[in-house]
């Protein structure tokens, strides 16, 4: 029965792409939509957002954030305003240009980020050094009109949070950076059980209109990279442009520091491809909206279904738990939750009741136990809890045997296909050495970590002296 199931879903080694694409849609995560390139997020999928989404949002609010709300259109206008931002997502913004049959005077573009609205907001609220911090978030969509996507990872619409805020001086506007990129590491490593690098995007890389941006990386199973939380530190680029002044202490005229960081449906992505296997989704869990499927064995018997529903009462102040009374066979069950990757299933049968006690199944390693009831709230607890460190520690062992050290292009191209991963190499700091690598090997350079080796004197590149160690990898 296993194995006629597992059928359905292609192997991961053979062909991880097709794999992926059959996991999303065989675990009930998406539906395709009419509309190219957009997905629909069904309820399985958006119970997961849900639950990541709440794990984040009571962190931005730990950290004193507001949420709040702007507006899904932006004139084209005040777009504009900002050089370097408006170049960055011109070629991929979505324009309105009718209000029903009637042409509008001027263009509106669907905010592909709202950078430029919370700016003209914060320039009529911010008068005196009294009105800041300004600390906003905002949970919302967007849209970019991406050329080519795939489910969660790149979509021409997506959901995710967008913080905006505004500092006095600079030194508090970095703290504020740095801030909400360890929220995102801490939220990677300890809901989604992803390990992360944190570090800075070099020039090229960074977002437009930003002084620095700051990202975390993670590793999926193929080795390819991929970016998992971003936050910038704008300086007073965009203050400069739409006029945030504030009057300091001494009555001086000061332009505000800014920042603003994004978390997204894209981490769905990430945790399907660092923890997935062949027979569908593992999810950790911390993260997964339900922790325990009660499969009741030969429920048509007196008293089993009974006893499962206490069960699911019962253990319900421990964890999220769930039942399928539904009369599909246990076999289809096991499966079903197997490819939804719900971390455990509890089967109880009329033996079981007898006895006392009832089988769990973890779904990181397929184990099964017989727990004894009285012990059964502490051995779940503790069974969620090891899966949790299990699959963290899994992926990181996978994230270092696919980081490896390269001393020359030859060797970082040789790494690459050998052993897809993170290549770790020293770079002189110039774009056309990232260019070069970019064209020769097909990498990209991921992040300048802030754990720094010195692995050589020289640039992997062009020889010449290295002024950082950079990650770099092939990327989503
Ligand atoms: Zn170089």
């Amino acid at each position: 029965m296993a194995k006629e199931f597992v059928k359905d879903v292609t192997s991961m080694d053979e062909d991880f792409a097709q794999w992926y694409t059959d996991v999303v849609t065989k675990a009930d995560l998406i539906d395709y939509s009419s509309v190219r390139g957009s997905m629909i997020i069904r309820p399985y999928g958006y119970a997961l957002w849900d639950n990541i989404k709440n794990e984040l949002d009571n962190r931005i609010k730990e950290t004193g954030h507001e949420n709040v709300y702007m507006p899904l259109f932006i004139p084209e206008s005040l777009l504009q305003k900002e050089k370097d931002h408006v170049e960055g997502f011109a070629p991929e913004v979505a324009w309105v240009t009718h209000g029903g049959s009637e042409p509008l005077a001027e263009r509106l573009v669907v905010r592909p980020t709202s950078e430029v609205l919370f700016c003209e907001h914060y320039s009529k609220i911010i008068h005196s050094h009294r009105d800041l911090p300004k600390l906003y978030n905002q949970w919302a969509n967007v849209v970019r009109w991406e050329k080519t996507t795939r489910p969660f990872l790149r979509t021409l619409e997506f959901l995710w949070q967008e913080g905006h805020t505004a500092h006095a001086t600079d030194k508090d506007a970095m703290e504020e950076t740095i801030k909400m990129l360890n929220v995102y590491a801490e939220l990677c490593e300890t809901v989604l059980a992803i390990p992360v690098v944190k570090g800075q995007k070099t020039e090229k890389e960074k977002f437009a209109g930003a002084k620095a941006t700051f990202t975390i990386e993670s590793l999926m199973h193929d080795g390819k990279a991929l970016q998992s939380g971003t936050s910038h530190h704008f300086g007073t680029g965009f203050a400069e442009a739409f006029g945030i002044q504030y009057t300091d202490k001494e009555g001086k005229l000061q332009y505000v520091h800014q920042t603003s960081w994004g978390f997204t449906t894209r981490i769905i992505g990430a945790l399907i491809m660092v923890h997935g296997d062949d027979r569908g989704l593992v999810i950790p869990p911390n993260a997964a909206p339900k922790q325990v499927m009660i499969v009741p064995i030969a429920q048509h018997k007196e008293g089993v279904l009974d006893f499962a529903y206490e069960l699911k009462k019962s253990l319900g102040s421990v964890a999220r738990v769930d039942i399928d009374a539904s009369d599909k066979k246990p076999g289809w069950k096991f499966n079903e939750y197997e490819m939804k990757g719900i971390p455990v299933r509890l089967e109880v049968g009329p033996k079981d009741i007898e006895k006392k006690q009832v089988v769990l199944v973890r779904r990181d390693t397929l184990e099964k136990v017989i727990v004894p009831l009285d012990e059964l709230e502490m051995k779940l607890v503790e069974l969620l809890d090891d899966i949790q460190s299990n699959l963290y520690n899994k992926a990181l062992k996978h994230r270092e045997e696919r980081t490896t050290v390269a001393l020359t292009l030859p060797e970082l191209k040789e790494s690459l296909e050998a052993k897809p991963g993170f290549i770790k190499a020293m770079w002189c700091g110039e774009l056309a050495c990232e260019e070069k690598i970019k064209e020769d090997a097909g990498a990209t350079s991921r992040c300048i970590p802030f754990e720094q080796e010195n692995l050589a004197e020289n640039c992997v590149c062009c020889g010449k002296e290295a002024k950082q160690m950079v990650y770099w990898a092939k990327a989503y």
